[in-house]
């Protein structure tokens, strides 16, 4: 006996018609690759085919994969515990985790809060900010603020911050928390610097601070909500109407983090502190899911003053002492290399490479901002086709919506980004407008 309707189903169909993947119809499955193994920059394909990684699975794979000090610290805790409860127990990864994170994050962070994703990590944050003001006695700043254009996450409440068109409020509906949405922040990274683009959430935050907990944003890039590269400026007159309208500060570092944008964290382009700021991604290297949310010493006792006397949050796998061990050594060897340089360089061949592409005209922009590289076309591509045209060059980058773009790994060699961004030049160029 058995459930599933087709037992002779080989591999490649049982996973259409039964693996959920991330957005993607179970009427209409897309193809998936089927990955043999991952070495360095390079997959390599189950039918032998090896594909130069353009991606670092969703910018989490800074040091490449399967990479021997990562593998070797996951094989040195296996040794002692993969996983121990947080409740009432602590351990070494933690400790010395903790330590390194506190130390290269923001100076007025100093309370870390260990999480499990990205999402949660954000919902973490959000709680932190409505727990800071009930604490003391204000029930009543409970909503937040957030610019269009952001993603914070597929949970509830990170979800409902998310730009509410090309995020899933429609879909949703009622069902999710209403927020407060300003424009997104239009002056381009380099641009000089507009103050009409701070206009709005000024406004809003003198009509509605009395119902703000919190501002959330992503600095710098605003990553799925549309590979946007914005002022370092917006940030710096942000954090100054949040202190005007008491207001918390909460960064969104989850996809900027560990060094993407040229700087270890976006916000040291505007040298602005948040109160509250969320990591994960490249935390542990891309080796398994670990994020944090870190917080100053004055939110955290704030939160312990109030009624409940704790912050409300507490995770199975809190701290979970695998994670924090390759986390530990991802960020040991991130900062014992001269990454800055080894991030310009990858710029630099980024910048060499994708402007030629903006003399198409289906192409209406074309950005670097340190090893990421957007081609933001016209029309919203046909993923399955343009993918499978990677494929045959030998590249892995997974588009979406009007956007081709690239980041990859930190250790990805000279001849190998050229190989991927010629192929990746090549597939664009010869794109027909659909
Ligand atoms: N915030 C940002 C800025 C992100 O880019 C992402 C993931 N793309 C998340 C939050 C959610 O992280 P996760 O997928 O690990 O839940």
């Amino acid at each position: 006996m058995t459930k599933l309707e087709n037992i002779a189903l080989n591999d490649q169909q049982f996973d259409l018609q039964h693996i959920w993947h991330p957005y993607t119809s179970m009427l209409k499955p897309l193809p998936t690759f089927k990955v043999k193994k991952a070495y360095g920059a390079l997959i390599e394909l189950e039918d032998g085919r090896t594909l130069i990684d353009g991606m670092s699975s969703w910018w989490c794979a800074i040091h490449g994969y399967n990479h021997p000090e990562l593998n070797q610290a996951a094989i040195d805790q296996l040794q002692n515990m993969s996983h121990i409860m947080f409740g009432g127990l602590t351990h070494q990864p933690a400790i010395d985790l903790a330590r390194l994170l506190i130390e290269i994050t923001p100076p007025s962070l100093d309370k870390i809060f260990y999480a499990d994703s990205g999402s949660v990590a954000v919902e973490v944050a959000l709680k932190m900010a409505v727990q800071y003001w009930t604490s003391q006695g204000n029930s009543k700043k409970t909503n937040f603020v957030t610019p269009r254009s952001g993603y914070h996450g597929d949970t509830w409440n990170a979800m409902s911050v998310c730009d509410p068109v090309t995020g899933m409020h429609q879909i949703f509906g009622s069902s999710l928390p209403n927020r407060i949405f300003v424009p997104a922040p239009q002056t381009t990274f380099a641009e000089d610097w507009d103050p009409a683009d701070i206009v709005e959430l000024e406004n809003e935050l003198s009509r509605n601070h009395s119902t703000i907990a919190a501002l959330i944003l992503e600095p710098i890039v605003q990553g799925a909500g549309g590979m946007r590269f914005y002022h370092p400026e917006y940030l710096r007159q942000a954090k100054l109407l949040c202190e005007k309208y008491q207001i918390l500060l909460i960064f969104d570092e989850i996809a900027t983090g560990f060094g993407r944008t040229g700087k270890l964290f976006a916000w040291e382009h505007a040298g602005v502190e948040p109160d509250i700021m969320c990591i994960g991604k490249g935390l542990t290297g891309g080796y398994m899911t670990l994020s944090a949310t870190l917080t100053s010493k004055h939110v955290a006792e704030t939160i312990s003053l109030g009624e409940a006397g704790v912050f409300m949050h507490g995770p199975t796998f809190m701290a979970n002492p695998l994670a924090c061990a390759v986390a530990l050594k991802s960020t040991q060897l991130l900062l014992s290399q001269d990454w800055q340089s080894n991030i310009q360089r990858i710029e630099g061949q980024l910048n060499q490479y994708l402007p030629q592409l903006s003399q198409l005209d289906y192409v209406k922009d074309v950005r670097v901002l340190g090893a990421i590289g957007v081609v933001e076309l016209t029309f919203n591509v046909d993923m399955q086709s343009l993918q499978q045209k990677f494929i045959d060059q030998g590249i892995w980058i997974r588009p979406f919506g009007k956007l081709v773009y690239v980041m990859p790994p930190y250790i990805i060699s000279k001849q190998e980004l050229e190989l991927l961004l010629q192929a990746l030049v090549k597939v664009v160029k010869e794109m027909q407008e659909i």
